[in-house]
């Protein structure tokens, strides 16, 4: 059975397409629901003379911690293949689905889009899509769902492949890195099993794909970055940072750094999981002491580095932004809040240095007087307040961003390069 070898997983998509049906099936047909627990339920469901029932039992559950309000519903569920253990670790529907996408709270690897396929892409299908190809989703497994409503139609899902390709291209992600799968949650098709119902789908079942995902390879080659989450002063220890190393690695005794409020010192304890450890690495959860450091010395937003090689402090940066909706026109000088790892800073866009073909990338014109939704642009960013980001083709996971605005998300885009302060 399965090894140590992680996944985190995102299932993104449209409302109601089937994302919490799609996770129960997947809880499901991985045995991940634990035995005593269906045994219970198919006694009663005996009783009731209902059929189905272990399934229907996995989809009750999720379904009435729902009801509760509960915030973790299909988000951290956890299932096993062959190849990986799986982390479901955000679904959007989630109120902070998008802030946690991009503060990398939990960070997805890749990602299972549900697309229902009565109904096709969807706004929050596009949505979704553009935020994993800018927030650094590496593969999409593209479920076309409901397949049991338009009676396993091929010509119904070769519609739906082709609208995402299109969907695909008008955002820039690489087709090669998506694959596709004609699904029932409901029912299971594809899902474990190739289906009867579908004689002319010669691809992967969703299991089949999940264990075809590369391995995710953890960044612990680069500089230890790691975005402070909160600060909490803790009895008989002192002051602890808490957030999540998203690369490098962390050791007692190193030397560290947090930008942008530019003080340091010595880790003299490291904890993760209520234990001391002697070191962490990327997608640990650690909270830490910093010989000399109080808690009014450092904030949520810095990040904390090696004070040989500290986190870059942008003075301005220039990034490669995608509108993604914006009542009017976006033009120099707007100031919205952009959200970077755990900072949230308002930056004023500067200049809008070029508008861009988001499927080619290529140029379309120079300094133009506003973009607007759909758009890509490449601009140049002040932020108000000093922000620590690094270029995202030295620390992806340091350079990407959203920009909100009244409630919503405008933009996302990753960073080009930073002049420091
Ligand atoms: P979510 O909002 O994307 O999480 O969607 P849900 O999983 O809550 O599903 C929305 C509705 O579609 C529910 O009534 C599900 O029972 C139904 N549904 C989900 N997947 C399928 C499917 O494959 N076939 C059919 N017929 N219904 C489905």
């Amino acid at each position: 059975m399965s090894d140590e070898r992680h996944q985190n997983l995102a299932v993104i998509g449209h409302v109601d397409h089937g994302k919490s049906t799609m996770v129960g099936r997947l809880l499901y047909e991985t045995g991940s629901v634990p035995e005593h627990v269906i045994e219970q339920h198919k006694e009663e469901a005996e009783e009731k003379g209902k059929g189905g029932f272990e399934f229907a039992y996995v989809m009750d559950n999720l379904a009435e911690e729902r009801e509760r309000g509960v915030t973790i519903d299909i988000a951290h569920q956890e299932f096993s293949t062959d190849e990986y253990e799986f982390t479901i670790v955000d679904c959007p529907g989630h109120r902070d689905f998008v802030k946690n996408m991009i503060t990398g709270a939990s960070q997805a690897d890749n990602a299972v889009l549900v697309v229902a396929a009565d109904d096709g892409v969807a706004p929050q299908t596009r949505e979704h899509v553009f935020l994993s190809r800018t927030l650094g989703i590496d593969e999409l497994i593209v479920a076309v769902n409901k397949m049991d409503i338009v009676d396993y139609d091929e010509s119904k899902y070769n519609q739906v492949v082709s609208d995402v390709k299109d969907l695909f291209g008008q955002v820039g992600f690489a087709t090669e890195d998506a694959s596709f799968i004609a699904t029932s949650a409901f029912e299971g098709d594809n899902v474990a099993d190739h289906s009867d119902n579908t004689p002319w789908y010669d691809g992967p079942t969703l299991l089949e794909a999940l264990n075809d995902l590369p391995e995710p390879s953890p960044p612990t080659d680069t500089d230890l970055r790691l975005p402070i989450q909160d600060v909490y002063t803790i009895s008989g220890i002192g002051t602890v940072p808490v957030g999540r190393i998203e690369t490098g690695v962390m050791n007692t005794g190193d030397n560290v750094s947090f930008q942008p409020s530019d003080v340091g010192g010595e880790v003299k304890t490291i904890e993760m999981h209520h234990e001391e450890v002697p070191k962490a690495e990327p997608g640990d959860n650690v909270g830490f002491n910093v010989r000399g450091i109080g808690k009014d010395d450092i904030r949520r937003g810095d990040v904390c580095g090696p004070a040989d090689d500290p986190p870059s402090v942008a003075e301005t940066f220039t990034a490669q932004i995608v509108v993604m909706q914006h009542p009017s026109v976006i033009t120099a000088g707007y100031t919205p809040v952009f959200h970077a790892h755990t900072a949230q800073v308002a930056c004023t866009i500067e200049s809008i240095d070029k508008k861009m073909d988001p499927s080619s990338g290529e140029t379309q014109e120079e300094n133009p007087d506003f973009i607007q939704s759909g758009d890509a642009a490449v601009v140049t960013v002040r932020p108000q307040k000093p922000l620590s980001i690094e270029p995202s083709s030295e620390i992806p996971e340091l350079g990407s961003f959203a920009v909100r605005d009244m409630g919503q998300t405008i933009a996302a885009g990753k960073v080009l390069d930073v002049n420091e302060a």
